[in-house]
């Protein structure tokens, strides 16, 4: 179900109008409905009842405390690639024994923090990580539970920026020197390998690359079996797309049927770590029209939202739905979105057929994932408040950042005014 719905023209998110928030919360402001955001979550835990599972919200998609706290009391896991979201993760009371912590560059505080709160498992990406790790864990007289990132060297056909399992990518250990690795990991005081992973990108559209990301990732837990080591879990990472532009995306049912036929027979629990399939549909950005600039070549709608607010038209040239959230009675023409940042590639979207007025709210829809997270304060510009609707109830989960939040722990030099 949709829950942000227009009736008569008018944009509700759950039983609120959005315009009402924007009056009340001012602008830029993102809006996130429970309901959606349960349901998105939901059909993991749905599609995955039948067998041995855990599914690990990925946190930097929205990391928003209330956001966790909703998906931890639902039985959510956690994949997290920072302490900042493992401190996250538990002040919104989750189960850091649900943690799996990637991240291609863990310290040794990351670490021993981790190690210490109980994680479930790391996820680590390179040789020296592991001897680090172990060193860690050795020293303070625990065991590290680790999975190896490997990368299967499968092309997800999606943006070059969020394709992460080519050989190419900064990311994971190549599939060939896994075997030596684990070996030595098995052999490793302080390190228990429990695990096998990978992430092979983000906004993937279509369930083959996944399905071979698997395949590889099977026959490599059955080599070593073979050789003694054997593993509880395999983790697939996240990475399933969503519709922002009419897209057809894989359903989570045959999503998740397509990655536990191939472990049949295999005593396996299955990890995902879903991160924008959960929250993307679940949030918009809504902004103000301050003013229009039609002119001869070009029509600029000037909003107060910008590529600091919401980056990915800047970063990826990502195309987000923009809709007006109450009926308008000018003619409708075409605008780029644009904002109030100094670079030419602050815009929200370029080409829009919209009938606007300044004054106008607009809705950025799509924008619960990779949206605050984000923001940034980029021309010294506060960061949006962030509003949590459930049903008819608004709750305001972030205050808008003050001024005075711009600065704070800046110092001018000693004996200069301030
Ligand atoms: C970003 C990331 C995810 C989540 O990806 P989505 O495309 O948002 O589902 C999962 N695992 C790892 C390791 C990641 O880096």
């Amino acid at each position: 179900m949709n829950h942000f719905h227009a009736v008569d023209g008018t944009l509700f998110c759950e039983g609120v109008a959005l315009e009402t928030l924007a009056d009340r919360h001012g602008t830029p402001l993102y809006v996130y409905s429970r309901a959606a955001i349960e349901e998105a979550f939901s059909a993991y835990q749905t599609a995955l009842a039948g067998h041995d599972h855990l599914i690990c919200y990925a946190v930097k998609a929205n990391s928003n405390l209330a956001v966790l706290g909703l998906l931890a009391e639902l039985g959510a896991g956690f994949d997290i690639v920072s302490i900042g979201e493992l401190e996250r993760v538990l002040a919104a009371g989750g189960d850091p024994g649900k943690v799996v912590f990637s991240g291609v560059c863990k310290n040794r505080a990351d670490m021993l923090r981790a190690l210490q709160a109980g994680i479930h498992c790391f996820n680590v990406e390179s040789e020296a990580e592991l001897e680090t790790l172990a060193a860690v864990a050795r020293e303070n007289d625990l065991i590290a539970p680790v999975s190896l990132r490997v990368n299967p060297d499968v092309d997800a056909r999606t943006h070059p920026y969020i394709a992460t399992g080519l050989k190419d990518n900064k990311f994971g250990i190549a599939i060939d020197a896994a075997l030596p690795l684990y070996n030595r990991a098995a052999d490793l005081p302080g390190i228990r390998p429990i695990g096998l992973d990978c992430h092979i990108g983000s906004q993937i559209l279509a369930i083959e690359p996944f399905a071979e990301a698997l395949d590889h990732l099977v026959r490599l837990v059955d080599q070593l079996q073979d050789q003694g080591i054997s593993l509880q879990h395999i983790d697939v990472g996240g990475g399933l797309g969503v519709s922002y532009q009419g897209e057809t995306v894989p359903a989570v049912a045959d999503y998740v049927a397509a990655l536990t036929e191939p472990l049949a027979g295999h005593n396996l629990t299955l990890i995902l770590e879903p991160g924008r399939s959960i929250v993307a549909n679940g949030g918009v950005l809504l902004t103000r029209v301050e003013y229009l600039k039609p002119g001869r070549h070009k029509n600029f709608a000037l909003v107060d939202a910008a590529m600091n607010d919401l980056l990915r038209p800047a970063l990826y040239g990502a195309w987000q739905d923009i809709v007006a959230v109450a009926p308008s009675q000018a003619e409708a023409t075409t605008w780029d979105i644009v904002g109030p940042v100094c670079e030419t590639g602050d815009f929200l979207g370029h080409a829009r057929e919209l009938a606007l007025t300044s004054g106008d709210i607009l809705a950025v829809m799509g924008a619960g994932a990779y949206g605050f997270t984000m923001a940034s304060n980029y021309n010294s510009r506060p960061r949006p408040a962030e509003i949590l609707v459930d049903l008819d109830c608004s709750h305001v989960v972030r205050e808008r950042e003050s001024l005075q939040q711009l600065w704070a722990g800046e110092a001018t030099l000693p004996g200069k005014p301030r």
